[in-house]
């Protein structure tokens, strides 16, 4: 059986911690989208970390830990990870890298950089990790798989044939040194002998483990709104973040997919630009941001202040639709444990009209939120196993948000160690 754990929103919903709780049960974890360009935070007893390109679930023994296809792979990147886990006292995961799967190239990176320098002002606030310039030589048929690293002579070739248009545009747009093909080739057999001991035929490997009756785990970068077709585009990622595409990311049926947990935080953030229409400013956002999360809302890749705002039943509403939720986990509630009101976004006023219905985005940019303030319950829910067990006010909030964004919450995460968990059942529930 499988399972999906996506986000509902901009990213950075907790879904890493919820990954790492349900891989106690898994036998097989895989990322099927996406880059080292976002984070996941990760507390458990080796200590805290942030991994960006290997799923949550290397903690443990017993799983397998699988790059899909789907998947823009920093090599050195993924090594550096291995190496930092392994040296903090994690037992070497079983790491499996799609012989499919896409290189992020050192040019990726570069173009990155200089897009953003070249646009200024006008930039997306990339993270400058190569995602987009990798995605778009892959849909363009110039990008290199996992496989391409193993016959060096088709490798040399096209590497060739490919840094001849790149160099175009480094001479001529970007005004930078031009890249060296032979250099390149060297690099690629470094990555090559990295990347070796992990390459699988990973559906192939699906395939069996599925016959077999094994637990999958399908673990989503950044949240629905970033989503390059139901997203907020232009301000999107550039591969799907949709639990569907996690059928094509790692190379399985699709009808396996039998439970979609969406990941939705009890406040919001973002990152990057783009509308956000529930966004706080000044000391309000300040303090939410501080609190926020587990040592404060800022970027675990960048480093960067995220930006707050009130929980938005508009966005979550869509982002758990167009995610196919079955399960609704409610993450980071503990932190608003300190609010005497809490600001909860239940409509958006555009043209002078309120929808419930997230618009595209020509609309969204002049969306404004219509607020409803709730009581907050002023204490701390950490260490809280029952529902039943938390505050009245608190459970409120929940079954409103519930209410609003018509899913069920199942799962209320109520701190950001493994079993600060909640489990619930919902009336919601099919
Ligand atoms: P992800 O990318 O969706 O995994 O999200 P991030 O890792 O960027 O952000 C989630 C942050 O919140 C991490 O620092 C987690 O340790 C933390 N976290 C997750 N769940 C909870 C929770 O229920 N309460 C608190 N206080 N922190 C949480």
């Amino acid at each position: 059986m499988v399972k999906a754990i996506v986000g509902a929103n901009w990213g950075d919903e907790g879904k890493g911690k919820i990954t790492d709780m349900l891989a106690q049960e898994s036998d097989i974890i895989i990322r099927f989208q996406g880059g080292a360009n976002a984070g996941h935070t990760i507390v458990n007893p080796y200590g805290k970390f942030a991994l960006h390109t290997l799923p949550s679930g290397v903690f443990y023994n017993h799983t397998t830990s699988i790059i899909g296809n789907g998947v823009a792979l920093n090599i050195p990147v993924l090594f550096k990870e291995i190496n930092d886990i392994v040296s903090k006292g994690v037992p070497s995961p079983k790491i499996l890298v799609s012989d499919r799967a896409q290189i992020v190239m050192p040019y990726h990176i570069l173009f990155d950089e200089y897009e953003e320098e070249r646009l200024k002002g006008k930039a997306f606030g990339s993270t400058k990790s190569g995602i987009a310039p990798f995605y778009s030589d892959k849909y363009a048929k110039i990008g290199f798989q996992v496989s391409e690293l193993f016959d060096e002579v088709s490798l040399r070739e096209k590497l060739e044939r490919v840094l001849d248009t790149k160099n175009v545009l480094i001479e001529h747009l970007y005004h930078k040194p031009k890249l060296d093909a032979e250099e390149m080739f060297k690099t690629m057999l470094e990555y090559r002998d990295m990347v070796a001991p992990y390459v699988c035929d990973v559906s192939l490997y699906l395939d069996k483990a599925l016959k077999e009756g094994k637990k999958i785990l399908l673990e989503g970068q950044l949240g629905s709104l970033k989503d390059p077709d139901h997203g907020i585009y232009p301000m999107v990622t550039s591969s799907s973040t949709l639990a569907a595409y996690g059928a094509i990311g790692a190379g399985l049926p699709p009808y396996e997919i039998s439970q979609i947990i969406t990941v939705c935080k009890a406040y919001s953030s973002a990152v990057g630009a783009g509308a956000f229409v529930s966004e706080i400013f000044g000391d309000e956002a300040d303090e939410l941001r501080r609190r926020g999360g587990d040592g404060g809302e800022y970027g675990a890749t960048t480093g960067r202040p995220r930006r707050m705002g009130w929980f938005d039943c508009v966005a979550s509403k869509y982002g758990c639709r167009i995610q196919g939720t079955t399960d609704v986990a409610f993450t980071v509630l503990d932190v608003l444990g300190y609010l005497d009101k809490i600001p909860v976004c239940v409509g958006y006023e555009i043209d002078g009209e309120i929808t419930t219905d997230f618009p595209v985005t020509t609309k969204l940019e002049k969306a404004k939120p219509v607020l409803e303030v709730l009581d907050g319950w002023k204490c701390d829910i950490r260490g809280i196993k029952n529902y039943e067990d938390l505050p009245e006010n608190c459970r409120r909030y929940i079954e409103f948000i519930e209410s609003r964004i018509g899913f069920p919450i199942t799962m209320v995460s109520n701190g950001p160690k493994r079993d600060d968990i909640i489990y619930r059942k919902s009336a919601l529930s099919k």
